[in-house]
Parts: structure tokens; C-alpha cells; sequence
């Protein structure tokens, strides 16, 4: 029997978010029970495709949707869909795209590494990346200048992995690329709202399957009829690589259904439970403030912050975190703030059974680099 445990790799406890490299979600029974029967026989692949992006797009108010192996190859795609159109010989030209109209402009601060980085996706589907404005700051007019009759996109980041601070938000971008007649194409890998960008007018846009909706690895692109086609002709071409299994459309499937239908207001309740014992059961941690922060791209998600003050505690937020996943079972918090002496918890991966594990991890750890609880 092969698992997790034969392989000798242990299971961890990820307190991190939907994170790639702790496997994504930890999937619910209906979507494996839904993979599981999607291995068991063989089907007709281009009705299944066809049926499955019919039903991505009614449940996200689109015209249609394709289905891809992540937000990363829907990045690709859907810039493989700009610079060749609906053209099949441009298309089987790419990444090498012999005629001009392929440059896709950027603003700076959202030319990002999300594990992998944006331009590359760019450069992947065919496209040239135009950086436009500054890491801190771009103006209209960096936008609109920038395109010309050489231009086949204007690509935008939705992500907290973008800079926040300085850049055009998304209906500004899209009036000045609509304005020049130029399409929009939106990576929203992580973001949990189906419909609002492309109630807003994006052209195309990526979602990935195994984060806000607790897919299994998988992603999806939603746009016109004739936009998707463009990018459904990309599977014979430089998609191929790109392929995406019949158990996975099934398990995509059931965790979209479950998405649409969910009673999203109960899960925020249960992870603010989560939140709650954790605190409590960390309040008395010495020289460590604990708040619950929302998320700081806006999301609808809250995590706890322990923000560590280091000099008087003798170790750093870094150390605590590499203690945490050195620890038995290893426990992985969220570190994208380390540097500056935070360490967060996200509730979302964390099961009911996890929470006194990770209070218990944390407390030994303190411990045992002698900080003692204010009396
Ligand atoms: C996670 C992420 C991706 C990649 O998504 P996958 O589904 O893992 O391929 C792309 N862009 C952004 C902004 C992301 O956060």
C-alpha cells in the first residue's frame, strides 16, 4: 500500500494558507469520492472539457471557461490567447511569434514570483512583458502610452503577491486598455470571488482550483465564447504540456459545487473559532503580542499575528518558525512577515483537531529557549 506514511514523508500541519508547497488543500471527501469515480472509466475528453467549462462559466456568470492544470498555465494560456487570436497556424508557431503584435504590458509592481514568476508565464505563452511605471508608483499615463499597435494585452495581478501600494487598480486598468481597444487578462489565482471581474469587463481570467475553492491541483480560465476558443486551440499546441486528467475535471467539478453552494458565512464562523482558541490558548506567551489581522490584499480572511519582541524574548520570529517545522508533528505557520518579527496563523487549513497540536508546538518551543510567562 503507497502512502504518505509507507513513503516516510510525514504529514504536517499547515497553518500556512493554500500553500503549493505543502500540496495545496486537504481535500473533502465529496471531491475525492468524485475523483475517485472519474479514474474508474474512460470518457469522450473534448465532451468533458466542453461540459465542464459550460458549467464553470454558469456558476461564475461567464459566456464560457476552459479548465487547466492551475492559475500558472492559465497565465500562459491566456497570453498564448492574446498573441495568436484564433488563428491555428499562429498559434502552432508559439512561443516564437514571427509578427509583432505580442507585447503585453505590466504595471512594475505587479511583476511578482508567486513561486514562479509572472514575465515567465508571459514569455511562456509567446508575449513580450512591457514594465511599465515604477515598483511603488504608475500613473494612467504609463499605461496608455506604453500600448500601441504592437500590443496584444494588458496582463493585471490580483494578488496579495502584488504591491498593493501605488498601482492602478483593475477597473482604472481596464477603462485605459478598452479605451485603446486592447483586452485585459487577470490572474486572480487565489482571489474568491467568481463573478466580479468579469462583471467588471476583464477579457480573460485565471482562477486556481486548488486554493479559494479547495480543489485538487487544478485552475480554470473564464472569458467570451470566442476568447476561451482562442484558448482551447492552445491544447494542441503549447498547452499540450499542459494536460489535465479526467479525475481532475471531476474533482474541480465537485469542489466548484460545493464553492457555489457553500454556506461560506459558516466556515468564516468556524475560523474565527479556531482563531479564537488559539489566542487563548497563547495569550500568555511572554513578550508576544497577539492580534487578528485581515488579510492584506482585502480578502475576506482573518489570521492570527504573533508579533514576537524579539530582543527581549533572545530568539526571532525566524527562529520560531524554523522550530515550528522542525517540531513533531512539523508545523508550518504563515512567514511572509518573519523578517519583521511576525509569525501568523491562517485558520482556513487548519482542522478543529490541529488547534491544541499548534498551541501545544508553541508553548514547548518558547519554553524551551527559556522564555518564561510574565507572572
Ligand atoms: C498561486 C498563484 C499562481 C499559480 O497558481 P497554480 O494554480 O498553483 O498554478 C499564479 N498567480 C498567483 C498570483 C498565485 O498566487
Amino acid at each position: 500500500m503507497i502512502s504518505y506514511e509507507t513513503l516516510g514523508i510525514p504529514r504536517v500541519i499547515n497553518a500556512s494558507g493554500r500553500m503549493t508547497a505543502l500540496g495545496g488543500v486537504a481535500l473533502h471527501p465529496d471531491v475525492i469520492a468524485a475523483m475517485v469515480e472519474g479514474g474508474r472509466a474512460n470518457v469522450n475528453m473534448e465532451a468533458l472539457k466542453d461540459v465542464a467549462g459550460e458549467r464553470i462559466a454558469a456558476w461564475c456568470g461567464a459566456e464560457a471557461a476552459m479548465v487547466t492544470p492551475g492559475a500558472s498555465a492559465g497565465n500562459v494560456i491566456m497570453t498564448a490567447a492574446a498573441v495568436s487570436g484564433n488563428d491555428p497556424y499562429r498559434a502552432a508557431q508559439l512561443p516564437n511569434a514571427t509578427w509583432p503584435r505580442r507585447e503585453i504590458v505590466l504595471q512594475l509592481g505587479h511583476a511578482v514570483s508567486y513561486g514562479g514568476r509572472i514575465t515567465q508565464d508571459i514569455q511562456h505563452g509567446g508575449g513580450i512583458p512591457v514594465l511599465v511605471g515604477t515598483a511603488n508608483s504608475v500613473h494612467g499615463y504609463d499605461i496608455a502610452g506604453a500600448i500601441n499597435e504592437r500590443t496584444a494585452a494588458v496582463f493585471f495581478v490580483q494578488s496579495h503577491h502584488a504591491v498593493q501600494k501605488g498601482m492602478l487598480d483593475l477597473p482604472t486598468v481596464i477603462a485605459i486598455a478598452h479605451e485603446k481597444g486592447v483586452p485585459v487578462l487577470l490572474d486572480a489565482a487565489a482571489e474568491e470571488d467568481v463573478h466580479n471581474y468579469i462583471a467588471m469587463g476583464a477579457d480573460l481570467v485565471t482562477y486556481s482550483g486548488g486554493k479559494a475553492f479547495e480543489g485538487p491541483t487544478s485552475g480554470f480560465i473564464l472569458g467570451s465564447k470566442e476568447r476561451i476558443a482562442a484558448c482551447r486551440l492552445q491544447e494542441g499546441g503549447i498547452a499540450r504540456p499542459m494536460k489535465v486528467g479526467k479525475e481532475t475535471i471531476l474533482g474541480l467539478l465537485a469542489a466548484m459545487a460545493r464553492y457555489v453552494t457553500n454556506d461560506v458565512a459558516a466556515e468564516k464562523a468556524r475560523q474565527m473559532g479556531v482563531i479564537e482558541t488559539l489566542k487563548g490558548g497563547l495569550d500568555d506567551l511572554p513578550h508576544t503580542r497577539l492580534t487578528i489581522e485581515r488579510d492584506e490584499a482585502g480578502r475576506a480572511i482573518w489570521r492570527l499575528h504573533l508579533t514576537l519582541n524579539e530582543a527581549a524574548l533572545g530568539f526571532t520570529a525566524t527562529t520560531l518558525m524554523k522550530d515550528l517545522q522542525e517540531h513533531d508533528p512539523p508545523v508550518f505557520p504563515r512567514g511572509h512577515w518573519a523578517n519583521t518579527g511576525t509569525v501568523a496563523l491562517d485558520p482556513r487549513p487548519i482542522a478543529d483537531g490541529d488547534v491544541p497540536v499548534i498551541i501545544e508546538a508553541i508553548q514547548s518551543i518558547y519554553a524551551r529557549h527559556g522564555a518564561m510567562r510574565e507572572a
